[in-house]
């Protein structure tokens, strides 16, 4: 499942990891990455099968119910890449900064596998910024974000996590890294 990974990336050239499909044993792992590439997004990337499958939302994640965010369903991404913040070079797919937002663990609601071949995954979070309970939701019918690939909705769902208006927005108001508290200017000028 990592093959479309592999096929777009130089290892030689980009820091992140070549990656290996792991048998996905223990809780399952979800990271959100702020990217700053040609425009920034964030990628929602949930543990499934042995590999982080992988959403790039425009606006990032909300914390209101009402604000469903578009999620483009992007390539699967190898389970050490949840732990990747850097820089990836100009030039280079993907090429820009690269921060971990937020990161913890996900469990889906009733069978995982299901829900996604169906387009209609219903799931928790626990993870640093990001609780309680979310829907991705395929779209039918419309035209992509990017040509080939499939438009998505992020829903947060009704629950004691939800917020709404200004105080929904979760991306705003949380700037930094999880895993080490610096900005993307900062994770930029380390060159790591
Ligand atoms: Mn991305």
């Amino acid at each position: 499942m990592l093959e479309k990974y592999k096929h777009k990336r130089k290892f030689d050239e980009t820091p992140e990891p070549e990656g290996v499909q792991s048998t996905g044993m223990g809780p399952l792992r979800f990271v959100v990455h702020k990217h700053r590439a040609r425009r920034l997004h964030y990628d929602l990337r949930l543990e499934m099968g042995g590999v982080l499958k992988s959403w790039a939302v425009p606006k990032g994640p909300s914390l209101d119910p009402a604000s469903r965010r578009l999620a483009v369903h992007v390539e699967d991404h190898p389970l050490e890449y949840a732990d990747f913040e850097g820089t990836i070079p100009e030039g280079e797919y993907g090429g820009g900064t690269v921060m971990v937002w937020d990161r913890g663990y996900w469990q889906p609601v009733g069978d995982a596998e299901e829900g996604y071949a169906k387009g209609n995954l219903k799931f928790s979070l626990r993870g640093e910024r990001l609780h309680g309970s979310w829907a991705l939701v395929r779209m039918k019918g419309r035209a992509g974000w990017e040509q080939g690939k499939e438009n998505w909705l992020l829903i947060k769902e009704r629950d004691g996590e939800a917020r709404a208006g200004a105080e929904g927005e979760i991306v705003l108001r949380m700037p930094g890294s999880v895993l080490t508290g610096r900005s993307m200017e900062e994770i930029e000028a380390a060159g790591d």
